[in-house]
Formats: C-alpha cells, sequence, structure tokens
C-alpha cells in the first residue's frame, strides 16, 4: 500500500502555526468573502472558510447578494472592501450567478486583498517568481510534497488538467523548485505514455477513474486533486484509488488530501496580507 498524504492532519498543524503567528499581530487578521446567489456547494464551500478563519483566530464577514442584486451591487461592494482598512483578504466565492462577470469581479479586487491569486498583476508575480500571494490548491500540494520530503529537484511531473485555477500555476511553481514539467489536457495523445513517466502524478480533470493502475508507475507520488461525486453523493477523485494504492509510492485520498491543504494555503495567504498591512502601518 502506498503511504497516505494526509492532507487533513498536515492542513490542522498550519492553521495551528498560522492562529499562533496571527496572534503577534496588533489586530486579527480579517478575511471578507463575497456570496452571490444561492448555489448549495457555494453555501458549503463559505462556511468551511469561516470555520477555518474562527479556528485560525481571524476576523471574516461573509457578505451575501442575490443573484438578482448582484450585478448592480458587486463590483460597489468590492470597491468599498479594497477601500476598508479592516479588511486584510477578500475573496469572491465562484461560480457566481448565471450571465455575471467573473472576470469583471476578480479584476475589481485589489492586487493587495487578492488572497485567491486571482488578480492578473498576482498571476504575472507568480509567473516571474517574485515575492506575492500563492494560489492555494497549487501551494497546498508544494506543501504536501515537502511535508513528506517527496523531492521535486529533477523530478518528472505531470500534471494532468491545464486550467487557470490549479494546472498552469502548478506547472510554474514546480518549474520553478527545478521539477521537469509536463502539462496534459483534453487534447494530449498517449496520456498512459506520459504519465507512467510521472514521478509526481497530479491530475485535476474531474473525471472518476481517469487514472488506472497502469498509468502510474510504480513508486511515484500521486496526488488527485478532481473532486467529483458520485451518483450516491460520495467525494470521489480522478484516481482509481483501490488499485493505484498498490502500485503508487505515496498517494493522497479524496477527502482528506488535497482539499484540506486548500483551505490552510486560504489561511496563510491571508496572514501574508495581514502581515504585509501591519508593516506599512508602522
Ligand atoms: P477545469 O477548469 O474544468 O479543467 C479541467 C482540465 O482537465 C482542463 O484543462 C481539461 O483540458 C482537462 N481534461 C479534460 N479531460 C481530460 C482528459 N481526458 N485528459 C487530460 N486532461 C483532461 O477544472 P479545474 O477547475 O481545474 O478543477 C479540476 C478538478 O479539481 C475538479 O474536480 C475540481 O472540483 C477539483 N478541484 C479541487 C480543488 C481542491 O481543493 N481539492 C481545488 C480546485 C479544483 P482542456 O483544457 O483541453 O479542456
Amino acid at each position: 500500500m502506498a503511504i497516505r498524504l494526509d492532507g487533513a492532519a498536515l492542513a490542522a498543524q498550519i492553521k495551528q502555526r498560522v492562529r499562533t503567528e496571527a496572534a503577534g499581530l496588533p489586530r486579527p487578521p480579517a478575511l471578507a468573502v463575497v456570496l452571490a446567489g444561492d448555489d448549495p456547494a457555494s453555501q458549503i464551500y463559505v462556511r468551511g472558510k469561516e470555520r477555518d478563519c474562527v479556528e485560525c483566530g481571524f476576523e471574516t464577514r461573509t457578505h451575501l447578494l442575490t443573484a438578482g442584486e448582484a450585478p448592480a451591487r458587486l463590483l460597489p461592494l468590492l470597491e468599498n472592501l479594497n477601500r476598508d482598512p479592516g479588511v486584510d483578504g477578500i475573496l469572491v466565492q465562484l461560480p457566481l450567478p448565471e450571465g455575471m462577470d467573473s472576470r469583471a469581479a476578480l479584476h475589481t479586487v485589489s492586487p493587495e486583498k487578492d488572497v485567491d491569486c486571482f488578480h492578473p498583476l498576482n498571476v504575472g508575480r507568480l509567473a516571474l517568481g517574485e515575492p506575492g500571494f500563492r494560489p492555494c490548491t497549487p501551494a497546498g500540494i508544494l506543501a504536501l510534497l515537502d511535508a513528506y520530503e517527496i523531492p521535486i529537484r529533477g523530478r518528472h511531473c505531470v500534471i494532468l488538467g491545464r486550467s487557470h485555477l490549479v494546472g498552469r500555476p502548478l506547472a510554474q511553481l514546480l518549474t520553478g523548485r527545478d521539477g521537469t514539467v509536463t502539462l496534459c489536457h483534453s487534447r494530449t495523445q498517449d496520456l498512459p505514455a506520459l504519465t507512467r513517466q510521472a514521478d509526481i502524478l497530479i491530475s485535476a480533470v474531474g473525471r472518476p477513474g481517469l487514472v488506472t493502475a497502469d498509468m502510474v508507475k510504480p513508486g511515484a507520488a500521486v496526488i488527485d486533486v478532481a473532486m467529483n461525486r458520485d451518483p450516491e453523493g460520495k467525494l470521489t477523485g480522478d484516481v482509481d484509488f483501490t488499485a493505484v494504492d498498490l502500485v503508487a509510492g505515496h498517494l493522497t485520498p479524496v477527502p482528506g488530501g488535497v482539499g484540506p491543504m486548500t483551505r490552510a494555503m486560504l489561511m496563510e495567504n491571508v496572514l501574508w496580507a495581514a502581515r504585509r498591512r501591519s508593516r506599512e502601518n508602522l
């Protein structure tokens, strides 16, 4: 059996450290969450983030907008939050209600408060390897690899999925750590031939059963980012867990792998923003 990469346990440790570090700031870090519409999954995610903030000793406030009022009120609300010195981080929960321009919203969030790292300025800083916010899911994956001392330098890292949320920023972070990265997508030919070369295989597609045991190099670290719901509503990843468990060296569970790490990295980003603001106010 592969060694489990226990994201839930590591995330709990990280949040504990974040709480200790936050307690040393002049005031608690503050996260503003904007939730527009009534998507049930988004409501669950937002409640999770609120709980994380409480665990870390942060202040948090969720601003609720109905789908009807969001088109007129969302951008003015974000502009107010940008100006509010009591807010360190702003998060717009996606997806926005149908017909709303998420790009305009994400570009309106001040880059200094952009704890999801979606603003083009922060995406550019990441691409250039400059200090700044790190996107939560990719940063969480790196933290997991580091905690289990899985080397990245010189290793072949194969990523399935090239989204702006996961695959692309992850490719940049792994490249920055001297990994050799292959970024795959729906048009990639002969996927198994590539995945079988991977020392680190990361799947962020959203298709249950995509990664089978014969696609995995023996001993590889396999990171399953996906969160799919099976017909009974149970959470599953992209990886055929039972079969891949017999081949891989390390494997993330779903749930309890990348998901909690993503949330812990959000807390790290809020702390980072609060620290920077407190230094600016000295
Ligand atoms: P997305 O925007 O839908 O991107 C999916 C990617 O998969 C696309 O690049 C697509 O290629 C590629 N793809 C589709 N079929 C493929 C195939 N057969 N082989 C290889 N690549 C294929 O999804 P996302 O937002 O990145 O999310 C991906 C998954 O991760 C979802 O299950 C999501 O729920 C989960 N997720 C989890 C977390 C977490 O914290 N655990 C965070 C974010 C996302 P094209 O570009 O060619 O279309």
